[in-house]
Order: C-alpha cells, then sequence, then structure tokens
C-alpha cells in the first residue's frame, strides 16, 4: 500500500505538471490568438417576464485553428494573471459595439443593452473607461446601449481606486451590475458605496430553489435589491418551475438555458427575428 501510496502520489504530480504545461502553452499562445482571431464573442439572451429580449450578455470564447473551443473559465483566469486581460478587454468593447451597430443597422428589434463582464484588473487602469466613451462616440451609440457586470471581488479590490472609474462608467449612461451576488465576499458594505443598478443572482443560488432554504435564499436577495432601488437579473434559469417562482418573486429579467444558450452572432440575429411579439 506504500508502493501504492507512491504511485498515486506520481500520478497527482504528473496531473498537476500536465495543467501547469497547458496553461503555460495557452499562456503563450494568447497574443498571438489575438491576431489570428481566434477569439468569439457570444450572446446570451436576458427576458422579461413575458419571454421578451431585454438584453444580452456577451461571453468570451477561445476557438483555436484546430476548432477546439476553449471555455473563459479556463483562459480568463490565465489571462488575468499573466495581464493580458486589459488588451483582451479592450477586442470585448470594440467586438461587443460593433455587434451593436450591426444590431442597429439590419433592424434586429434590438431595443436594449449589450452586458460585458469587467474584471477588477481593467477597472483599475485608469484608461478603461475612457477607451469605452471614445468607442462609444466614435461609433456614435449611446452609453445606454451598454452594461458592465462585475463580480463583487472586482468591486471590493481597490475599492476607491475601482469606484471612481464606476461612477466615471455610470455618468456616461453605462449601466452597472454585480455579477454573482452573494458568492463572493460575506461583506455587503460595498453595496452602500457604489452606484450600482443591478444585482445578478448567481445560478448556484437558482439551482438550490428546490428546496424551501434555497427559495428563502432568493427571496432574501431579491428583498435586497428592491430595499436599494436596484432591479434583479437572475442567471442560470434551466426550468419552468423556477421561472415561476422568480416571478412570483417579481425579479426583472431572467437569464439561462430554459430561453437560450450563448449564440453566435448570426445565431442571435436569428433567435431575435423569432422573438418579435
Ligand atoms: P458568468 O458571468 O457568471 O456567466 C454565466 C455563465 O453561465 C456562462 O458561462 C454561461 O454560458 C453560463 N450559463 C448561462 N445560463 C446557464 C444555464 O441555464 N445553465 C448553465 N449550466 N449554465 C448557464 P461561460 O460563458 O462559460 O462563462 C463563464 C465565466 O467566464 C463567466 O461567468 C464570466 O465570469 C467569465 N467571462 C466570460 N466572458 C468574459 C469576458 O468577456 N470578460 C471577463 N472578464 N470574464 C468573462
Ligand atoms: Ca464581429
Ligand atoms: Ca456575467
Ligand atoms: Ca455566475
Amino acid at each position: 500500500s506504500i508502493a501504492q501510496g507512491r504511485n498515486r502520489l506520481v500520478f497527482y504530480d504528473a496531473a498537476l505538471a500536465n495543467k501547469i504545461a497547458y496553461e503555460k502553452m495557452l499562456e503563450k499562445r494568447l497574443p498571438s490568438a489575438l491576431l489570428n482571431n481566434e477569439f468569439r464573442l457570444y450572446y446570451q439572451p436576458k427576458v422579461n417576464r413575458h419571454g421578451r429580449c431585454v438584453g444580452a450578455e456577451a461571453l468570451l470564447r477561445w476557438q483555436q485553428e484546430e476548432g477546439r473551443i476553449i471555455p473563459p473559465d479556463v483562459f480568463i483566469p490565465i489571462a488575468e494573471r499573466c495581464g493580458f486581460m486589459p488588451e483582451l478587454g479592450i477586442w470585448v468593447v470594440n467586438e461587443a459595439i460593433a455587434f451593436i451597430k450591426t444590431l442597429d443597422r439590419e433592424d434586429c428589434n434590438f431595443p436594449a443593452r449589450i452586458a460585458l463582464n469587467v474584471c477588477g484588473l481593467q477597472l483599475m487602469d485608469g484608461d478603461f473607461v475612457e477607451y469605452v466613451e471614445k468607442a462609444l462616440i466614435e461609433a456614435r451609440i449611446p452609453a445606454s446601449k451598454l452594461e458592465f457586470e462585475l463580480t463583487e471581488s472586482a468591486l471590493v479590490t481597490e475599492a476607491g481606486r475601482a469606484s471612481s472609474q464606476l461612477q466615471y462608467a455610470r455618468d456616461l449612461g453605462v449601466s452597472i451590475a454585480v455579477d454573482d451576488f452573494g458568492t463572493g465576499y460575506s461583506s455587503l458594505s460595498y453595496l452602500q458605496s457604489f452606484p450600482l443598478d443591478s444585482l445578478k443572482v448567481d445560478k448556484s443560488f437558482v439551482d438550490k430553489m428546490d428546496t424551501e432554504r434555497g427559495e428563502k435564499l432568493v427571496a432574501g436577495i431579491v428583498d435586497i435589491a428592491r430595499a436599494l432601488g436596484m432591479s434583479v437579473v437572475v442567471e442560470g434559469v434551466e426550468t419552468r418551475e423556477q421561472l415561476n417562482k422568480l416571478v412570483d418573486m417579481n425579479c426583472h429579467q431572467f437569464q439561462g438555458y430554459l430561453f437560450s444558450r450563448p449564440l453566435t452572432e448570426q445565431d442571435f440575429i436569428t433567435w431575435l427575428s423569432r422573438n418579435r411579439p
């Protein structure tokens, strides 16, 4: 059993070494991936209680030349660690603004805004919001067409600095949402000091709504949002049953596989045309 234990140890070491090598390889390929146009933005619809589209969230994918798609959970932490995220984040802004123009031009029945995931590092880079402002002006798109989704950790670290950038963004007319609400920090004090428009209830809470405690927890989050005058967006809605409960709680927006998975630009446009009243 000692031998077995040793083998086990070797096995785990090998797995870890593989993981590190894989991540190093991805890290090295990030810059060329950007040049080779291997990143894609997918769009997942957000709907109101009547099922009408009220927005979409832009979600990054890395489509490698061999056709393999690497999910953001894998490469975004690497991009953040190696300092590539600001550059990739700018690409996301440009790409999303170009898509908003496309939706306008093609008269796609898209009344609402596109939400971008913004990490703390991007917000701390003092030039990010200024860049967004310039890009919007150049594209002649009102800032109300954009929303930033920020995790609690992005809101809490370097709070003062982030706050002035957030205020700047909000003064432009960009909406600000707290992403993955309730999963990050136990402190709620940032809710006092930041200008925020909406709370996004994390999928992990929706998953547990089939228990009484789980349902009450979501109801409590909704109460906090309402008391603070923020709207409530719920992510990861997969079943009718979840939706019915969330509608009864007067949540405002819903997002999840029940309505649609994240879609390519073309599929999103097709989805919108079918979503007309
Ligand atoms: P997130 O912001 O919490 O995004 C929601 C994730 O849940 C997305 O995964 C989405 O595809 C998935 N999802 C949506 N509805 C459902 C559902 O009904 N069931 C299930 N099982 N999953 C659902 P995705 O696209 O893999 O993104 C993962 C995370 O990567 C995102 O979590 C976000 O934190 C990050 N991310 C994605 N794009 C960007 C980006 O452009 N910038 C930054 N900084 N982060 C990004
Ligand atoms: Ca494009
Ligand atoms: Ca998000
Ligand atoms: Ca989430």
